[in-house]
């Protein structure tokens, strides 16, 4: 089934790039290539939840063949192919003009998750939307890059909240062959197996690929036949299970993500982890280097020069450390390899702060990289601070981690009116120059009347939205009522919308705006002025003072006291989220600080001409500049959830509700739509995932291409 007419049996000669196109997530960020699939079926469009490859299996061909004889449809077929065509094959864009020698071989870039669409349910939270707006913007660039994960094939948790507000999770296993994901054959044609090298007794992996643009990012899949039952389970799920599982998991990532590579043939001249999970990769390209002939310090001095890691969180959960025995289990055969003993193996994985813990994967990928990065000004402080003891003859603020500050891929967090708005007022060719400030400056000549309009469009289409998914629960689960009542039926497009979603993590503090219900109460039942809140977001599946706060949340939107003011959104996802960050007024965050190391949903909504009312943390201490939203929280307190919240309700009394609802006479509150220009000139070029890559280029990927050059690999 490698031929796409195989694939797509009924798909006609004249409209044949449908089938390519289907399988290039291009189609996702280019809202003209998704129109065109929704033209050529509409149900089937809306069926598929925006799917493609699904879209295109017409049992009966007639759709298909309609639609290459329509020239309504064929013009913008053309047109659309076209363009995609012109932006596959170049090998134009930024980096080929601006990086004059970046030899032979991509960069290696591996990531234990992504965030590419909702179809592909390959993402936990923020870590993966992260890589996935990387890799779009890396295919926008032309920066040689090709990626590395696993396909996860139950997905993250789908969220269920039951009747006493507890989260239940379930999961739906991913239909692999409508899925826009291929597999991998071999030159025989045979599906690609690989087995990861020094693992017993072994685990083998199917290779998928999604074409992410130019990019291509390949995905292991251990939930095959030759696995033993206990192995099959191990890419099932993100971040689930013992210590053991995982420990597999991420050699499995790294270890076998590294032979995979090796099997297609695709050499890496730098590697790049987003994160702990896949370190295990710097082991293989020592590993190789020793067996032809280095010695350790040798090849593990060229693989640092060449390798780059980014670390995601100073949460201690988010970092692995693996029990020596645990280590010594799996890799007592490979350390002499490496020409290690146990000993000195154990070593590169030892945090000074903590020597007796374990293996740590991040002191251990900080210690093999020549370039390590956090990802805001904060998180950098926060993690020099964190790592000082790698570096002990150094001071705080000469240890080498360096910040790179997260950004989001422009084109898809862009809502699509939205963009209409900028390519009328701004320029036709603004997307283009996005991460220029100057491109920008031109929104302030937009008139309110038009951005305001176009914001109240988006948000009823929220609303709406929000709606129609409650009306299918209340329609076919006979859901309790009050469980729908709670789901945000009872909104109103009027009043003040703040929005909140995000992973349920406790340090993220989902319940502290009802810190003090009464005062809260007061502001949403105001009669005149009201607020309202939407919650979204999910629970890790093993956290249970999380889902303790989920549930503390959904019980307040449940009670009547609220009159339905406060409502929880099941199931957050890409989608959801798309809704939310273009549809609310206010994107409230308020995590403890200094634990958000970026945060980039209120990124997403900032580009939309949504202000964030946002705690200094991560992003905001670098975003917020007096006009462009609210911040709150620089000094710490020892009982910060009282005085962060009494921030937060000072804030909303004294400002945010005040402002919007001082309205003119033609209706269009003026002075809250220059906050939400000033939100979008302000923060777009800079939180742009071009700013971000172009930032890995130049203080990263070309100094490591340069060495890899110098070393001839
Ligand atoms: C952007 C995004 C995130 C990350 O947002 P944070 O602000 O870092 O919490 C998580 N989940 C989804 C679905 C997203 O789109």
């Amino acid at each position: 089934m490698n031929d796409l007419s195989e694939v797509f049996p009924n798909l006609p000669e004249r409209i044949r790039g449908l089938g390519e196109l289907a399988y290039n997530l291009w189609w996702s960020w280019h809202p003209e290539a998704r129109m065109l699939f929704k033209m050529l079926n509409r149900a089937a469009w809306k069926m598929s939840v925006h799917n493609p490859v699904k879209v295109l299996h017409d049992p009966e061909g007639e759709v298909l063949d309609a639609a290459s004889k329509d020239p309504r449809f064929l013009r913008h077929y053309d047109a659309v192919m076209t363009r995609f065509k012109a932006e596959m094959k170049s090998t134009s864009g930024w980096f080929n003009s601006n990086i004059t020698d970046p030899g032979k071989f991509p960069i290696a870039y591996f990531s234990a998750e992504y965030g590419l669409h909702h179809s592909l349910p390959f993402y936990a939270g923020g870590l993966g939307f992260l890589a996935g707006d990387f890799l779009k913007e890396c295919s926008d660039l032309g920066v040689p890059v090709v990626a590395m994960g696993f396909m996860y094939p139950e997905g993250y948790l789908q969220q269920r909240i039951g009747p006493d507000g507890w989260q239940e999770s379930d999961s739906e296993a991913l239909d692999r062959e409508n899925a826009p994901i291929r597999r991998v054959f071999d030159d025989k044609g045979k599906r690609l197996v690989v087995k990861v090298p020094f693992i017993e007794p072994p685990i083998y992996v199917e290779v998928w690929k999604v074409q992410v643009g130019r990019v291509l990012l390949y995905l292991m899949d251990t939930d095959i036949e030759m696995n033993d039952p206990w192995s099959r389970g191990i890419s099932a799920r993100l971040y689930i299970g013992t210590p053991e599982l995982r420990l597999k998991q991420e050699v499995v990532l790294g270890i076998g993500g590294a032979e995979v590579l090796n099997v297609l043939g695709i050499k890496h001249s730098v590697l790049h982890l987003n994160e702990g999970h896949p370190a295990f990769a710097i082991l293989e390209r020592i590993r190789e280097r020793v067996a032809s002939g280095m010695t350790f310090d040798e090849a593990s001095g060229q693989v640092r020069a060449t390798t780059v890691f980014t670390t995601h969180t100073p949460v201690p959960a988010g970092h692995d450390v693996f029990p020596f025995s645990l280590m010594e289990k799996y890799f007592h055969s490979y350390w002499p390899s490496l020409g290690l003993d146990n000993e000195a193996f154990m070593k590169l994985g030892m945090n000074p702060a903590a020597p007796a813990a374990g293996f740590n994967m991040t002191a251990f990928a900080m210690r093999m990289s020549g370039y390590r990065n956090a990802v805001s000004k904060r998180h950098g402080e926060v993690t020099r601070k964190m790592w000082q003891s790698l570096w002990p003859d150094l001071p705080e603020e000469s240890v080498p981690i360096e910040s790179i500050t997260n950004g989001i891929h422009i084109p898809t967090w862009i809502e699509p009116r939205i963009q209409l708005l900028l390519n009328r007022f701004v320029h036709m060719d603004w997307l283009n120059e996005h991460d220029v400030a100057e491109t920008w400056k031109s929104v302030k000549d937009i008139s309110d009347e038009e951005i305001w309009k176009t914001h109240f469009w988006v948000k009823m289409k929220l609303i709406i939205r929000m709606r129609e998914r409650v009306r299918q629960r209340w329609l076919y689960e006979n859901a309790d009522p009050r469980i729908i009542l709670a789901s945000g039926v009872l909104l109103d497009p009027n009043a003040l919308t703040l929005g909140f979603a995000r992973r349920f993590a406790t340090y993220k503090r989902a319940t502290l705006i009802l810190h003090n219900l009464e005062r809260f109460k007061r502001m949403l039942n105001d009669r005149w002025r009201p607020v309202q809140i939407i919650f979204a977001g999910k629970a890790h599946p093993d956290d249970d003072p999380g889902k303790q706060l989920l549930q503390q949340v959904f019980n307040a939107a449940k009670d009547p006291s609220f009159g339905g003011r406060i409502a929880f959104v099941e199931d957050y996802d890409e989608r959801l989220a798309q809704y939310l960050v273009h549809g609310v007024d206010v994107w409230l965050n308020n995590p403890l600080p200094p634990l958000e190391a970026c945060g980039t949903s209120g990124m997403k909504a900032s580009l939309n001409g949504v202000p964030n009312l946002s705690i200094l943390d991560g992003w905001w201490g670098e975003g917020f500049n007096g006009k462009n939203g609210w911040a709150f929280g620089k000094e710490d307190s020892p009982d910060r959830d009282v005085t962060d919240s009494e921030a937060i309700y000072n804030i909303l009394e004294n400002q945010v509700i005040p402002l919007y609802y001082n309205v003119g006479d033609d209706g269009i509150p003026h002075e809250w739509v220059s906050v939400m220009k000033e939100a979008m000139i302000s923060t777009t070029p800079l939180f742009s995932a071009r700013r971000m890559t172009k930032e890995y280029v130049n203080k990263f990927y070309q100094h490591a291409l340069k060495s890899a050059v110098k070393g001839d690999f």
